[in-house]
């Protein structure tokens, strides 16, 4: 089927996304053709201001509105700087925080190991956390990847990396469901697989 172009654009630009194929696009695309003006209007100054109004913290790659170079978490002096804890992307962060039991800083890895899909170290904030350690004041690196295939992975790998720079180097703790996401853990669960947090061997 020809589709006129800008739909065209719509569709191809929608199957881009996480989780979205050619079918969902194609039918968003003609939501959005047939809805109300508002609801197209409303996503793309959303779409617009995403990238204009927020950047990644220069420290742990946290997002943070885009007039600050640190996030809130890196310029709050209240915060135990001797403490990181990496995770895959913002929204562990922000699970994390919703705690109120976790007092260190984080650092974003903007991602996790896949060689599967072609991510590798160097496309992840890897380099940084290394330089991050290496110029000192951090005791213990606490691994916050999920314990999914790729978490483990990442998780290992960084240890590997970290062995030599004389860090305390954790991982968290059981209670977390194997295979699941840290984002849909509820607060109980996060707080106790922090508690329970063990050295990496
Ligand atoms: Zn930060």
């Amino acid at each position: 089927m020809l589709l006129p172009e800008p739909i065209e654009q719509l569709v191809l630009a929608l199957e881009r996304l996480p989780g979205i194929g050619p079918k969902t696009a194609s039918r968003l695309a003609f939501f959005l053709l047939r809805a109300p003006e508002e609801i197209p209007k409303q996503l793309s100054e959303a779409l617009r201001d995403l990238k204009s109004k927020i950047r990644f913290c220069e420290e742990c790659f946290n997002i943070t509105s885009a007039d600050r170079e640190r996030c809130e978490v890196c310029d709050d002096p209240r915060r135990d700087g001797s403490i990181l804890c990496v995770v895959e992307d913002p929204l562990d962060v922000l699970s994390f925080e919703r705690t109120a039991g976790y007092r260190g800083r984080y650092h974003v890895l903007q991602g996790l190991l896949s060689p599967i899909d072609g991510i590798g170290p160097e496309d992840l904030k890897i380099r940084s956390l290394l330089l991050r350690v290496e110029r000192g004041g951090v005791r213990e690196v606490i691994l916050a990847t999920n314990p999914s295939m790729e978490g483990d992975a990442t998780a290992l790998y960084l240890r590997e990396q970290l062995a030599s720079l004389g860090v305390r180097v954790t991982r968290l703790g059981l209670g977390l469901p194997v295979g699941g996401d840290l984002e849909y853990a509820d607060q109980n669960t996060l707080l106790r697989a922090l508690a329970g947090r063990q050295e990496m061997s």
